[in-house]
């Protein structure tokens, strides 16, 4: 640990300063509410960020939590629990593979939400990367993670009054976050160089840790930089195509060449997506220099590399026209010992030779490779059987590992209350056997009940805090807090739809018949609203037309204040909303949606998710833990919409609207108590990041280490 970042704590409670620097706390609620204990609405003032809360309370206030007895006691128990997570040898990984104890893992993604204090992450692949990341640490995988470390990040949204959304970009202050600048063993930071056309730049890192996990972010904000470099890595995604395909240089060729500066070195390397792609071909390149024939370098890389995809289509936002590789790779390739036709067809297929797709490289250059749900698995042997040709369809070598959600990140602490008395004091590390969660049928009806019904109050009271802020401090017009959620009512039957606003995800779908849902929306017995939240990509005008469409109706009286639109949607909004509303809609065009994650936090929180058969949800409906529609896509869009708007308002009018309101004398909904269970007994032992560690770990890592002990 770097002693600049000791922060001034009494040394009795010296421990909270380490706890600070590692986001173990933030999915460890005994270490979290040491933090929470200290002050609350100081806590909550800083965004729940540990590092700015001790440096920025007063001292004396840690001198008196210092002498608390009741505070030490908790004190001394969390860091017991943190100091024994960190050091212990008996992990799942170590005791299930003796053998591989020593080695690691790199595990490259452009995205990893881990925390809201840090802005790394856009939307889903993000959270999936830093979901694993804390699994792995958690089961003892060892990985490394790479990444960027961008100082803006993705933007936060407002929407005007007129319902546009407005992009802005906060800067992060370093000191103020749980980032630790990588040195080298004189105390000089450390730095890499990456040839970028003619000039060469300087790479430096930052380290995050995730307990046990180290999470290396790659920066290019130097002094040493030329000005056009060093705005490199300042935001995710927020260039044209060319600073992209600089972003994506700089992780596959920089993140290969820090982890070798930090002396580092993997037995095996995972791509997180096509992004991280170049990372295969800077291996090839080293393998060479150091004396291989390209061929036998290509087989070693292949041999030890595990390739991701998440986009169910060809082009995917990740391809470049040629010129640009021209550009950036003209005298890189003759370092891997062939020519420009031969790099080129790494990224390019038979049908396609106008641009470089990361897709394919990635595909090409690892002998593992997934897709990440059944559903997305056949997709992507359909849509790449022409790089093999030569094999029936079923035989094309990409399988599927369906995604998960870390638990513990994203089960409500009133939840993880409740396993922890009828599951069991160890339920998150049984998580994945289902008979563990057989005994959710002894938790009383009344008690989930109560716990679910708090967590919606704190989901709107925190809604009403979003809208009362943007009226007291931005002076928005008198309309946009009632748009924001300002009438949302605590007992009306509240249905969540918060995902990224792009066009195959439908989020309009339910207003084709706008009499219907008003009059579904506005029965004054048995009343339905609707929170909306999620970004449009910035370049994406379609996307922010969909947002404005929606906000639209959010500040139409008509719909008498039961449509809302919250803005900003971030991983702090998400974690209330998944536990807080009562029913998880999505409606993706069918085959579009990869897997989806959002409804799996939905069904371990008991918020019963009402479904397009697509992604995970085409492996876990079971007909009694939620709904689903299954429309055809026949190709024309409007009448696919329209069945789509039916089938859902005709499960709404016929079976979700009765079954909530169906209530005995105390006002508990029996019958629905029984689906929520339903819901987290039969997908939370499977769509968890545990189980897919595991299946990762014995499928491809394991695999690949032993066949390269055998081939040595
Ligand atoms: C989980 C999550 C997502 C991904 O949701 P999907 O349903 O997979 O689209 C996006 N953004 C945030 C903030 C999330 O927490």
């Amino acid at each position: 640990m770097n002693p600049d970042n000791k922060l001034n704590v009494p040394d009795r409670i010296a421990g909270l300063s380490d706890l600070a620097y590692n986001l173990w706390w933030s999915w460890n609620p005994n270490a979290r509410n040491l933090f929470k204990e200290v002050d609350r609405s100081f806590w909550k003032s800083t965004g729940h960020n540990p590092v700015r809360l001790l440096k920025e309370i007063p001292y004396h206030q840690l001198v008196a939590c210092a002498e608390e007895t009741a505070y030490l006691e908790s004190y001394d128990a969390a860091i017991a629990g943190y100091r024994d997570s960190l050091s212990t040898t008996k992990t799942w990984f170590s005791t299930t593979y003796p053998q591989h104890a020593d080695k690691s893992i790199a595990y490259f993604s452009l995205e990893f939400a881990v925390h809201n204090s840090l802005p790394l992450y856009a939307g889903g692949l993000g959270v999936l990367a830093g979901d694993y990341c804390k699994e792995a640490s958690d089961l003892g995988i060892p990985i490394v993670g790479v990444g960027f470390m961008y100082p803006q990040g993705y933007f936060h949204q407002h929407i005007s009054q007129n319902g546009w959304q407005e992009e802005f970009y906060e800067q992060l202050n370093f000191d103020n976050v749980a980032l630790t600048r990588v040195c080298s063993p004189d105390g000089k930071m450390l730095t890499v160089q990456v040839r970028l056309d003619s000039t060469a730049i300087q790479v430096a890192a930052w380290l995050l840790n995730l307990g046990r996990v180290r999470l290396y972010l790659l920066d290019t904000n130097l002094e040493e930089n030329p000005p056009a470099y060093r705005g490199l890595s300042a935001r995710l995604y927020g260039g044209d195509r060319e600073m992209r395909l600089l972003q994506e240089l700089v992780i596959g060729l920089g993140g290969v060449r820090m982890l070798n500066a930090l002396g580092i070195r993997p037995a095996i390397w995972h791509a997180n997506e096509g992004h991280c792609s170049f990372m295969l071909v800077e291996r090839v390149r080293e393998l060479v220099k150091g004396g291989a024939s390209t061929e036998s370098a290509v087989k070693e890389v292949k041999a030890t590399s595990v390739f991701t995809t998440h986009t169910p289509l060809p082009a995917g936002n990740d391809a470049f026209p040629l010129d640009l590789i021209d550009q950036y790779f003209h005298d890189y390739w003759v370092h891997l010992g062939i020519t420009r036709e031969e790099f080129m067809k790494l990224g390019t297929t038979q049908d396609d030779g106008s641009s470089f797709n990361m897709t394919v490289l990635g595909l090409k250059l690892a002998d593992y490779r997934n897709g990440v749900s059944k559903q997305h698995g056949r997709v992507c042997r359909k849509m790449w059987h022409k790089i093999w040709p030569d094999v029936p369809e079923e035989a094309v070598p990409i399988t599927s590992i369906t995604n998960g959600v870390h638990l513990p990140t994203w089960a409500a602490p009133q939840f993880q209350m409740l396993f922890q008395r009828f599951l069991g004091e160890d339920w998150k590390v049984r998580q994945d056997s289902p008979g563990l969660w057989d005994n959710l049928h002894n938790i009383p009806d009344e008690l989930m009940w109560a716990m679910h019904r708090w967590l919606k109050l704190k989901l709107i009271s925190a809604i009403l805090d979003r809208a009362r802020q943007r009226w007291s401090q931005d002076k928005v017009a008198a309309v946009q807090p009632l748009a924001m959620g300002a009438l949302l009512d605590t007992e009306a039957l509240t249905i969540g739809f918060a995902r990224r606003f792009t066009g195959y995800k439908r989020a309009s779908v339910l207003f084709k018949d706008t009499d219907r849902l008003k009059k579904i929306l506005s029965n004054d017995l048995k009343p339905v609203q609707i929170i909306f939240a999620g970004k449009a990509h910035p370049n994406d005008e379609d996307g922010k037309r969909l947002i404005q469409q929606v906000y639209s109706y959010a500040r139409d009286p008509e719909y008498g204040g039961r449509i809302a639109f919250v803005e900003d949607y971030d991983l702090h909004m998400a974690r209330d909303l998944v536990s807080g509303v009562d029913v998880w809609l999505n409606t993706p065009r069918v085959l579009m949606e990869a897997s989806g994650t959002s409804g799996q936090k939905a069904s371990v929180n008991g918020v019963i998710n009402l479904s397009v058969l697509d992604g995970w949800w085409f492996e876990g409906y079971n007909k009694l833990n939620g709904w689903a529609v299954d429309e055809k896509d026949t190709g024309d869009a409007a009448d696919y919409d329209n069945r789509t708007a039916n089938a859902i308002y005709g499960l709404l009018e016929d079976h979700v609207i009765p079954l909530y309101y169906d209530r005995d004398i105390n006002g508990t909904p029996h019958g629905w108590v029984k689906m929520m269970k339903e819901s987290i007994h039969s997908n939370s032992p499977f769509f968890n990041t545990s189980r897919m560690a595991k299946q990762y770990t014995g499928q491809f890592y394991i695999k690949a280490l032993e066949y390269i002990s055998q081939n040595k």
